[in-house]
C-alpha cells in the first residue's frame, strides 16, 4: 500500500518549539528546572484560569500525587470513570487502594451522577466512605460537572478531574480542571498538543501546587544537605520538555479550531446516515475541544469493525472506543456501579481519525470509504 497514512491524532508542532528548546540549549538549562518549566505553567495557568500549574513528567503522575496529597492509602476506595483510559485508575493501585468504577450517562458518555450517588450511599453502607472522586472528561468533552461537584460537596468527598484529554474545553464558560480540588492533564504524544511526553497537575488551591513540585523532586526538606522526611517521587518535567510545550501552547487555539472544523466535517459526512451517531455538545454549557470526533454505529448490518476494517484498508486509522476499566481482565474484581451504558459504547464506537494535520484530500479519502461502507 502506498497511500499516505491517516493517523487518529498526529503530533502537530507550531513552529516555535525548537526556539524554546534551542533556549534552553544556549543557556545550559538541560535540567528539570528552568525558564521553560516556569513558562510553560505560565500559559498552562493562563489558559485555564487557574491559580497553580506544576508540569510533571506524565498525566499518569499528576493522578498519582493528587490521590497522594488527598491522602489515599492501602484500604482505601477511590470512585473513578470506568468509560476511559487505564491511567485513570492505575495510581489508585499504585497506593495499594481499590478503584471503584462509575458507569457512564448517554449525553456526554461521562459518569453518571446517579450512579455515582449510588454507588456513594452503598460504599457508606457498607462502611467505608470513599476517599476521592478521579472524574473523567472523555474525547474533550466535559462530564455533568456541576451535578457531580454538588454530589462530591454533599458527601464531602474531593474531586480530582482527570482532564487529560481536555485542555481547552469548558463547562459554563470555566475551563476543565479547574472545578474540582485538582485537574491533570497529558501532553502524550497523540493528545491535542504534546510535548512528546508529559503531563500537568493545575489548582486553584496553591497549596496543593507547591505540595505536588514538593513531592515530584524526591519531597527534599529545605536544608543545605539532603534531608528528606517523606516519600518523594522524580514526577517533574525537564526543562527541555516544557520548550515544546511552551510553543505548542501558542497554537492551542489554533488547534481546537481545526479540531471543531473536523467534528463539523464528521457531522455533515454522516448527516445522512441514520446508523451514526455523533457524540456532540448537549447543550451550550458544555465546549468540547472535540480531540476526537467519536461515534456510534446502530445498524443490524454494519458495525464498528466493519468500519475501521474498511478504513485500514485503506490506511486510515481509527480506533474502538475505550473499553471499560470494569470489563478489564486486570480490574475484574473491583466493584463497579454500571447499566450497561459504556459497554454498549464500546461494542457499536469507534473513534475517528481527527488527526489536526489532516486536508482536504485525506477527509475526501475518509468521506469515501466511509460512503461506500454505508451504501455497500
Ligand atoms: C492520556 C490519558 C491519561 C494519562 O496521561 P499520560 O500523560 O499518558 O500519563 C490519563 N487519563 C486519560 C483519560 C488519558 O487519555
Amino acid at each position: 500500500m502506498n497511500r499516505k497514512k491517516i493517523w487518529l491524532a498526529s503530533p502537530h508542532m507550531g513552529g516555535n518549539e525548537m526556539k524554546y528548546v534551542q533556549e534552553a540549549y544556549d543557556t545550559n538549562w538541560v535540567a528539570p528546572l528552568g525558564a521553560n518549566v516556569n513558562g510553560f505553567e505560565e500559559d498552562l495557568m493562563r489558559c485555564t484560569k487557574s491559580a497553580g500549574a506544576a508540569a510533571l513528567t506524565t498525566g499518569t503522575s499528576a493522578i498519582h500525587l493528587a490521590l497522594i496529597m488527598l491522602g489515599v492509602k492501602s484500604g482505601d476506595e477511590v470512585l473513578t470513570s470506568s468509560f476511559t483510559f487505564s491511567a485513570s485508575a492505575n495510581p489508585i493501585t499504585y497506593q495499594c487502594a481499590t478503584p471503584i468504577f462509575i458507569d457512564s450517562e448517554k449525553a456526554s458518555w461521562n459518569m453518571s451522577p446517579e450512579l455515582l450517588e449510588e454507588a456513594i450511599q452503598e460504599r457508606i453502607a457498607k462502611g467505608k466512605t470513599p476517599k476521592a472522586i478521579v472524574l473523567v472528561h472523555l474525547y474533550g468533552m466535559p462530564a455533568q460537572i456541576d451535578r457531580i461537584l454538588e454530589i462530591a460537596n454533599k458527601y464531602d468527598i474531593p474531586l480530582i478531574e482527570d482532564a487529560a484529554e481536555s485542555l481547552g474545553s469548558r463547562f459554563k464558560g470555566k475551563a476543565l480542571g479547574t472545578y474540582g480540588k485538582m485537574g491533570i492533564l497529558s501532553f502524550n504524544g497523540n493528545k491535542i498538543i504534546t510535548t512528546s511526553g508529559g503531563g500537568a497537575m493545575i489548582s486553584n488551591d496553591v497549596k496543593f501546587i507547591e505540595k505536588a513540585r514538593f513531592l515530584a523532586t524526591q519531597a527534599r526538606d529545605n536544608a543545605p544537605h539532603y534531608q528528606h522526611s517523606e516519600i518523594g517521587y522524580n514526577y517533574r518535567m525537564s526543562n527541555i520538555v516544557a520548550g515544546i510545550g511552551r510553543g505548542q501552547m501558542e497554537v492551542l487555539p489554533l488547534r481546537i479550531e481545526k479540531k471543531r472544523e473536523i467534528f463539523k466535517f464528521y457531522k455533515e459526512l454522516f448527516a445522512d446516515i441514520p446508523e451514526v451517531t455523533l457524540l456532540e455538545e448537549p447543550n451550550e454549557d458544555y465546549f468540547s475541544n472535540y480531540w476526537l470526533t467519536s461515534i456510534t454505529i446502530n445498524s443490524k448490518d454494519k458495525d464498528r469493525e466493519g468500519l475501521r476494517l474498511a478504513l485500514e484498508a485503506d490506511n486510515i486509522e481509527a480506533r474502538p472506543l475505550w473499553k471499560p476499566m470494569h470489563l478489564q481482565p486486570v480490574f475484574a474484581d473491583c466493584p463497579a456501579y454500571t447499566d450497561g451504558t459504556s459497554e454498549e459504547l464500546f461494542n457499536n464506537g469507534l473513534c475517528m481519525p481527527s488527526d489536526s494535520n489532516m486536508n482536504d484530500e485525506d477527509m475526501a479519502r475518509i468521506t469515501k470509504v466511509v460512503r461506500a461502507y454505508f451504501k455497500g
